[in-house]
């Protein structure tokens, strides 16, 4: 069975470009979120096996809505996607339960390998 994942970024670009790295290899992109409220929201609906959660959006940035989705489900597997010069950021992160991180630009070998090895 084909991986569900859940992909939120603000950048339209961003989401496409991680969606075609993912279903080019057999992922499935079951919801796209442009906002960390948003995401709480899809990732309550979908319950997505895997969301790749982007740290700066608009509403509500990825670290709340990490952790708003943890504290609903401790058992949610999320991958943060940061930009270059967010390490406190990204450490908070893994603190708060992210399992793992990819640093933008993305390079399609590293999203994959993150992603293999949180849900295989
Ligand atoms: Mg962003």
């Amino acid at each position: 069975m084909a991986k569900n994942i859940l992909i939120c970024d603000d950048a339209a670009f961003m989401r496409m470009m991680i969606k075609d790295i993912l279903t080019k290899n057999g992922y499935n992109i079951v919801g796209e979120a442009e906002n960390g409220a948003k995401a709480v929201e899809k990732y309550a609906e979908l319950k997505p096996d895997l969301v790749l959660m982007d740290i700066t959006m608009p509403e509500m940035d990825g670290i709340e809505a990490l952790k708003k989705i943890k504290a609903a489900d401790a058992n949610a597997s999320i991958i943060m996607c940061s930009a270059m010069g967010q390490q406190a950021m990204v450490i908070e992160s893994i603190q708060s339960g992210a399992k793992d991180f990819i640093v933008k630009p993305f390079q399609a070998d590293r999203v994959l390998e993150a992603v293999q090895k949180v849900v295989g």
